[in-house]
């Protein structure tokens, strides 16, 4: 069981399984596998508290982030994954003790609303969205969720504003997606917290170091998320405790522990584990801007999900709506198009899409920025993580939740361990 504490300082986190070796603490030289988001948090989190480890860092690739980067060209700044990030006084820290919270900036709560496209109408998600779903099915979803192992599906029994959702966090439809990973909090996964979540949340609230994130609002850095992976690799490099390692190829701990001399309790295994294609759905994220006069009748708003599958573009976020930064030279507007290649769309025919549903005119700016690969978590997915006894520590999205602040708070908690 954890303390009052530890719930204050991790919140529903807690509820997430943790897999981390049995005899981690007691390794004076430490081997993390991947420097994405969580292997570079984690070697930071240990080396900071405790310098006299010795930390390796192994990246398969020649750059640090995994798929974390920012796309500029001239004054157009868009990030190829995430984008924002939302409360959590885990992340917050991270900020602050990286200092660079001048870098960091609560989004335009001008840019709240967000909207799905419903049988080829533009709905706004308000608390009326819950009439569309039928309350009493709602509630029933959610008494059934408890029982663990569902699909998002199952618990908000409408299939398009549940695919919606679904898409717009993993790229994959809510009937494929184990609830309790999404929304642990929801379904109750795990520990219950030891008084009132509601005490818990006003008691969290008065952690976060910077600033107090207004309710709605997420946040992000001027520059992209590429400011906090460059920032996280210079403290690296100053530290006198740790090493990055580029072009490691390891097929699994096992292998790392070998060729490494290393226990394998001593392995932080942070990279993709050995799974294989089916265990992934893959995206397309384009960065389209407009002049902003040819576009105005496209409201201010954080983004449009579309669950319908005959359109070639699952997703559209206002770039420059949102961050309160500037995305977008002066007078022009950038949006961020999520196209999954299940979809198999052409780049014509997401040009096609947009006209259509988004604005009549042509863009200034049409570019692909990237593909990405997501991990798939079917129902049952949490439930079936290994916990207790583990031979080596496994950290990252695959395990801790799909988002940052899921891999940022976990970085934490595994590096309090020592
Ligand atoms: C399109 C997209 C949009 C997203 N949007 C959001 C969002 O809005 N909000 C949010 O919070 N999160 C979002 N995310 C999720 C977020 O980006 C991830 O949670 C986070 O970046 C995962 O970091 P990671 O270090 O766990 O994994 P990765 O970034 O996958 O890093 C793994 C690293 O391991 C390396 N590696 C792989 N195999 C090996 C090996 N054998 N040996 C050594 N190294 C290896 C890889 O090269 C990589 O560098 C989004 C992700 C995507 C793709």
């Amino acid at each position: 069981m954890h303390t009052l504490d530890e719930w204050v300082r991790y919140g529903d986190e807690i509820r997430r399984p943790l897999m981390i070796a049995d005899e981690l603490e007691k390794s004076s030289r430490v081997a993390i596998i991947g420097a994405g988001l969580s292997g570079l948090t984690i070697a930071y989190r240990i080396a900071k508290r405790r310098p006299d480890i010795e930390i390796e860092l192994h990246e398969k690739t020649e750059r640090v982030g995994g798929v974390i980067s920012t796309w500029k060209k001239g004054d157009w700044i868009c990030d190829i994954a995430v984008n924002a990030v939302r409360p959590h006084p885990a992340f917050w820290r991270l900020v602050e003790d990286l200092d660079i919270s001048d870098k960091f900036s609560q989004s335009n709560t001008n840019a709240k609303s967000r909207w799905i496209f419903l049988r080829g109408k533009q709905v706004r998600l308000s608390a009326k969205s819950i009439l569309r779903i039928g309350p009493i099915k709602l509630i029933s979803g959610i008494s059934k969720s408890r029982m663990g192992g569902k699909s998002v599906r199952e618990i908000i029994p409408h299939a398009l504003i549940s695919d919606a959702m679904t898409l717009g966090i993993v790229n994959d439809l809510s009937n494929n997606v184990d609830a309790d990973f999404l929304m642990p909090n929801l379904t109750k996964f795990g520990e219950n917290p030891p008084i009132k979540w509601s005490k818990i949340k006003k008691m969290m609230k008065s952690t976060y170091p910077i600033f107090m994130p207004t309710k709605g609002s997420v946040a992000s850095f001027s520059g992209g998320m590429q400011t906090l992976i460059d920032s996280l690799y210079e403290e690296l490099e100053e530290l006198e405790n740790v090493k990055v390692i580029f072009g490691s190829n390891f097929e699994d701990a096992t292998e790392a522990s070998k060729k490494l001399g290393l226990e394998k309790h001593s392995i932080i295994w942070a990279a993709p584990p050995k799974v294989g294609k089916n265990n992934f759905t893959e995206l397309k994220i384009y960065a389209v801007g407009y002049d902003s006069e040819q576009c105005q009748d496209i409201p201010v708003g954080y983004g449009t999900l579309i669950p319908n599958q005959s359109i070639s573009i699952s997703g559209i976020l206002h770039e420059s709506d949102v961050h309160s930064t500037n995305r977008a030279p002066p007078n022009h507007r950038l949006f961020r198009i999520m196209s999954p290649n299940s979809r198999g769309a052409s780049e014509v025919e997401v040009k096609e899409d947009l006209k259509k549903i988004l604005c009549k005119h042509d863009p200034v700016l049409f570019e692909c920025i990237g593909e990405r690969r997501i991990p798939k978590y079917p129902p049952g997915y949490m439930g079936s993580l290994e916990t207790g006894e583990a031979e080596y520590t496994r950290s990252g999205w695959f395990f801790s939740g799909v988002s940052v602040t899921h891999v940022v708070a976990e970085a934490e908690r595994i590096a309090e361990r020592f």
